[in-house]
């Protein structure tokens, strides 16, 4: 745990009257949550707030109530009073505007990755935490601040997302706690999970069939495959974000392991990779690939002009060791 600057970050956001929050590219439930989050707890305190993201947001996370613009541009650095970028590992996840962002000063890192490689002035870091989200909200009790309900519903999301609805290891009883505050202040979880897990449209239905009947598997069932190809958006209509969760399916195999999803967007080949249990370490995997993530959930990219099959080929090397090397284990 990095706590490090955790009682100077509180002080610098307390009196900040102007803030920049910035999360990881290719935002998920966690990072948007989270920088949302925190946007309507330091705009309700009466702080200016303004929100970077290059990308425009996928529309699985447009439920989430916004409070302020996001964009594209970095502000000037005399505009801003701190930065903080949340759920975000390594600052090569920042985006392409890495070092203009970190000229803001001073630029402060709230971040849960295990491996978090350390950037900015000041981290509150603590590897291995659920989620991002339940971290803001701990931050939002010791600046002593209001989470109203547009927050709350940001925060749980959040926590919501990063932990598999609660199901990964890493959900402890302060998960709980402050996932049930939140919902004390009126969130409804039917809702978040409608939104989040019931709200599939035909043609993502379509890209899952089509991914689905890519399944392999390996080492006596250990190991799932799934792949989603440039053709399989094409002939579905599927939008890039739809893939979003398919890597719960072959997860959800009684004899699996270990799971990669394989997916080719952008003219680039995204690996996903999920595992149950201490013994399976993926973020260890997906770091050999310049990627990162947590034990359980992490991922990498490869850009060079490598075909689905050659990423295929370099994680099935990878991740099948890993699940015969724990044959005994059990
Ligand atoms: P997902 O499979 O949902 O895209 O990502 C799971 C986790 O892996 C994310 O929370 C993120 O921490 C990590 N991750 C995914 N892709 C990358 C990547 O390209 N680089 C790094 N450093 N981490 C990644
Ligand atoms: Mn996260």
């Amino acid at each position: 745990m990095t706590t490090e600057n955790l009682n100077e970050i509180v002080k610098i956001i307390r009196d900040a009257k102007s803030v920049l929050i910035v999360t990881h590219t290719f935002p998920d439930g966690d990072a948007l949550g989270s920088q949302f989050g925190l946007a309507h707890i330091l705009k309700d305190m009466g702080k200016r707030v303004l929100l970077y993201g290059e990308e425009s947001i996928s529309y699985l996370y447009e439920f989430l109530p916004c409070c302020a613009r996001i964009d594209s541009e970095v502000p000037n650095p005399d505009e801003v009073d701190c930065a903080i970028a949340l759920d975000c590992g390594d600052r090569f996840r920042l985006g392409q505007a890495i070092d203009k962002l970190l000229e803001v000063k001073p630029f402060i890192a709230i971040d849960h990755h295990a491996g978090h490689k350390a950037f900015g002035d000041l981290r509150w870091v603590v590897e291995g935490r659920a989620s991002t989200g339940d971290m803001v909200y701990e931050l939002s009790q010791y600046l002593g601040a209001a989470v109203s309900l547009d927050a709350a519903y940001c925060l749980y999301t959040a926590i919501v997302s990063d932990t598999g609805s609660f199901k990964y290891a890493s959900t402890t009883p302060d998960t709980f706690r402050i996932a049930g505050e939140l919902v004390a202040r009126g969130v409804k979880p039917e809702e978040v999970a409608g939104k989040l897990f019931d709200n599939f449209t035909e043609s993502r239905l379509q890209l899952l069939q089509a991914v689905l009947s890519t399944l392999e598997l390996y080492g006596s069932g250990k190991l799932a495959i799934i792949s989603a190809t440039h053709k399989m958006f094409e002939l579905t209509g599927a939008d890039k974000a739809d893939t979003e969760t398919f890597i719960n399916y072959p997860r959800s195999l009684a004899t699996v392991k270990v799971a990669a999803l394989i997916k080719e967007v952008d003219g680039a080949i995204g690996v996903s990779m999920r595992s149950k249990g201490k013994d399976y370490d993926v973020a260890a995997v997906a770091r050999q690939f310049n990627g990162g993530g947590h034990r359980n959930a992490a991922g990498c990219k490869f850009k060079n002009g490598e075909t689905l099959k050659e990423v295929r080929d370099l994680v099935f090397k990878e991740l099948l060791p890993l699940v015969q090397n724990q044959q005994n284990v059990e």
